[in-house]
């Protein structure tokens, strides 16, 4: 069944498609600034005339030509009862398509639904992304750390990315090295990397359209102690996390597999993020795995495990493998070593 028409089978009202994330993933159309109307038996885009040639060639799509002000336009073309995806359409957005005199349903989460659980197509390309970065951190483990400062590391990875086939970078590759690593999402600084402590480096990239998400933390050196137990404790959550990964366990359970061993240790208050969330055509996108979770897992899901704990101005730990839902064991698409990786 297309994914149009699996949409289909969850309305009660036509939907106007407005996330722009959500009319790639419906029909492959890339606009920033389109519209697609979701009937029975009809399926109308509407984008400005920059973005026609290319509507026209869709098949199975009626392609209306509109202003550039999208929503503005459609208050005028659109008519009846249509639902609307509340949380893309901004607030200004709203008032102009009532102003045009539509009765709005406010729905949400209809596409995420969809795209949380993947096709063959899609899990081809995490797999591809992912296996590129699995190279991209074995090649990044045998260069020199100490003396390179943050922004270089982040730097020379971007390029090991692009040397390795990737399309892009997923988002903007974090290394928090020392104190900056106890920043769960700290930005590269120019701060030098000195020998004996960890380094945090969060990085993924995007194949045909897919993210990859993966966090390793590496050693310049022999460690203090504290730091080799934080780094044991973490690797044991995340091992913990995973084995509660399957398809019908709820979020907020596989949150707290992992989250209970952080516990036990006495960090409870150092990891303060949630365990995981779903990648796919957006590196952060449903189902989550929180202590506020309302997901459910199920076969399809594409799903990250990334426990961490981290010690304010000393340093912080984050070991993130991505993963597959299944029946049974997850598949972990992550392969690269989660051992402590010495560098030099
Ligand atoms: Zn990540
Ligand atoms: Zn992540």
């Amino acid at each position: 069944m297309s994914r149009v028409e699996r949409l289909r089978e969850r309305l009660e009202e036509p939907l106007l498609v407005t996330n722009p994330v959500h009319v790639r993933y419906l029909i492959g159309f890339e606009s920033s600034n389109a519209a697609l109307l979701v009937e029975p038996e009809r399926l109308r885009l509407y984008s400005d005339g920059r973005y026609a040639t290319a509507a026209q060639a869709l098949a199975g799509v009626e392609f209306v030509e509109t202003r550039r002000s999208l929503l503005p336009s459609l208050a005028e073309l659109l008519e009846g009862r249509i639902g609307f995806e509340e949380e893309h359409v901004t607030v200004a957005g709203y008032e102009s398509l009532r102003a045009g005199g539509l009765e709005l349903v406010a729905r949400r989460g209809l596409v995420e639904e969809l795209r949380a659980v993947k096709d063959e197509t899609e899990l081809d390309a995490i797999r591809r992304a992912a296996a590129i970065t699995d190279e991209v951190y074995a090649a990044m483990a045998e260069e020199p750390f100490v003396g390179r400062s943050e922004r270089e590391l982040a730097w020379r990875m971007e390029q090991l990315f692009h040397e390795h086939g990737a399309d892009a970078v997923a988002f903007e590759i974090i290394v928090g090295s020392g104190p900056t690593g106890s920043l769960p999402h700290g930005r590269p600084t120019g701060r030098v990397v000195e020998s004996r402590e960890l380094v945090v480096i969060d990085a993924g990239c995007v194949v045909d359209g897919y993210c990859s998400d993966c966090t390793r933390t590496f050693a310049t050196g022999v460690v203090p102690e504290e730091l080799t137990r934080v780094y044991s404790v973490c690797l044991e959550a995340q091992l913990a996390g995973l084995a509660a990964v399957r398809a019908g366990a709820d979020g907020v359970a596989v949150d707290r597999a992992a989250r209970q061993v952080t516990e036990r240790a006495g960090y409870e208050k150092d990891f303060p993020h949630g365990l995981g969330h779903g990648v796919g055509l957006q590196v952060h996108e449903a189902p989550r795995l929180s202590q506020e979770s309302e997901s459910v897992l199920a076969a399809g899901n594409v799903v990250t495990v990334e426990p961490g704990i981290y010690l304010a101005g000393q340093a912080g730990v984050r070991i993130e493998d991505l993963v597959v839902v299944t029946e049974r064991e997850p598949e972990v698409l992550s392969q690269f070593t989660k051992e402590p990786v010495a560098v030099q």
